[in-house]
């Protein structure tokens, strides 16, 4: 008897084993099959691309196809977003799989069959519209898991949620949009998502190969905006008034000293940039006031935290050396994109089975940012980057992203398929996964919940000399109050 049982035993082994190589096998030639559709998918979006919270023609496709999938489909979610829901025939997690949708105002200059002549109004001008990001392909490939995976329903444990985000790249000046809007009508918690994943094409990594970093990926931007107020003079008696102009340039000087004397560089970079100044009018006017723009990369909460304080203190400190004021406002666009190390480490041998071992490679950190990050709220969340280039291709040649000639052979989006279908099949919930998500958010970080996202903005902007207190100091009942009636 015990001889039959340990037979049987090893015989249900042994069939674990090949069902799941089975399912490995059957997705990447699923995901091969469909790549011609979904190429088709891409370049009819990439020919009519649309800006974000206008992405209308982008969400009627996209409901159409998972309608035509038989998904349960949610529509207008954070304006124009589509989120499609897959029950799986056994029980089981619930998977998030994401992908943006918007489009960049810049106009194409790659010679393609393809290629967009779109234009529309962006801030009062004509621009030319452009998936210049390569959000088009992080589209279809989505559709094509959610057919790849429709199709083995029966098989499938637990439930999948296909999230398509609008505004990624931010949403028009006066809206809300994107990944925090998205949280905050509910996107994670109906039905609840236990585990999240983002995929972003790559214009300068080669086709068929995946990058991933655990931990930290991409950083959080902040914008700020410094004013510097004096008092207008002629410009050949400055003693007589107090110069705006140097003041300003003094602070510049000041912001980068934070970054290379006062920030830990060996634990994570912080980059500090003043992308725009106005003032003045004439040559031989001091003028009363000038205004400075710029923004903050960090990849550390922490570090997030200080250099806002610094870049308050520096600004302050130097204005008042001069007898000048200087009024500092910052506003968090996106948080610091962060891999679940547990949830990565999980997930590298489905990436490994979908291309091989020898195409998943670690890569560096990233100073751009991805509001992705706001999903990791919510749940553990891991984001990795799928190559774009042609097989060959020096990335230095290769255009950067948000630039005219920027280009994506689409000839490997089976990669992205891949990815996405052998994580789900794979994906076991852990406890330690959920715990080390919840350890890295810190209570800051969860004090920036999207609910008071907007209030934040109105708290952040200081009265002149006085030093931005943490955030959580902020979060009093009457700020949750305000914050709830906006909502
Ligand atoms: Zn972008
Ligand atoms: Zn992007």
């Amino acid at each position: 008897m015990k001889k039959i049982l340990s037979a049987f035993f090893i015989f249900s082994l042994t069939t674990i084993n090949v069902f799941a190589a089975d399912m490995s096998a059957e997705i990447n030639q699923a995901s091969e099959r469909i790549l011609p559709q979904v190429i088709k998918w891409r370049r009819h979006l990439h020919q009519y691309p649309e800006l974000g919270n206008r992405e209308f023609r982008t969400a009627e496709l996209i409901e159409r196809e998972l309608r035509r999938l038989g998904l349960e489909v949610r529509t207008k979610i954070a304006h124009t977003g589509v989120v499609g829901i897959l029950r799986g025939g056994l029980p089981g997690a619930t998977i998030g799989l994401r992908a943006d949708m918007d489009a960049l105002p810049v106009s194409e200059r790659v010679n393609l069959p393809f290629a967009s002549k779109e234009k529309t109004e962006y801030n009062g001008q004509t621009v030319g519209v452009m998936h210049a990001c390569g959000h088009d392909t992080h589209v279809a490939m989505l559709l094509g898991t959610a057919e790849v995976l429709s199709k083995m329903k029966n098989k499938l444990r637990g439930t999948v949620v296909f999230i398509f985000q609008p505004a990624e790249e931010g949403a028009p000046a006066g809206e809300e949009g994107g990944a925090a809007l998205m949280v905050k009508e509910g996107v994670m918690d109906k039905p609840k998502i236990d585990a999240i994943f983002g995929i972003h094409i790559n214009s300068q990594t080669e086709i068929g190969k995946i990058k991933y970093k655990s931990g930290s990926f991409m950083a959080a931007a902040d914008w700020f905006t410094i004013k510097v107020k004096g008092r207008q003079t002629h410009g050949a008696y400055p003693w007589s008034g107090i110069d705006p102009v140097s003041t300003a340039s003094q602070i510049i000087q000041g912001l980068q000293m934070i970054v290379s004397r006062q920030s830990e560089l060996t634990k994570a970079p912080v980059v500090i940039t003043v992308g725009k100044i106005n003032g003045g009018v004439r040559e031989n006017i001091i003028p009363e006031e000038l205004t400075m723009a710029g923004t903050i990369r960090t990849l550390d909460d922490a570090m997030q935290k200080e250099t806002h304080e610094r870049i308050k203190l520096t600004t302050q400190k130097i204005a008042e050396s001069v007898g000048a004021t200087a009024e500092v406002s910052i506003e968090t666009k996106t948080l610091v994109t962060y891999n679940t190390p547990e949830l990565v480490r999980q997930t590298l041998p489905s990436f490994e089975k979908s291309i091989g071992k020898e195409n998943v490679l670690e890569t560096e950190w990233v100073m751009g940012a991805e509001d992705f990050s706001y999903y990791r709220l919510k749940a553990p969340a891991f984001f990795f980057q799928v190559g774009g280039m042609p097989a060959g291709k020096n990335p230095k040649d290769a255009a950067p992203h948000h630039t005219p000639d920027f280009f994506i052979d689409d000839s490997r989006l089976d990669v992205g398929i891949k990815a996405f279908c052998n994580i789900v099949f794979d994906y076991k919930p852990t406890a330690k996964i959920a715990q080390a998500n919840d350890d890295k958010i810190s209570a800051e970080i969860l004090s920036q919940q999207i609910q008071v996202e907007n209030c934040l903005k109105l708290q952040l902007f200081d009265k002149p000399f006085q030093i931005l207190k943490p955030v959580s100091e902020f979060m009093d009942a009457k700020v949750f109050n305000l914050c709830g009636s906006n909502s």
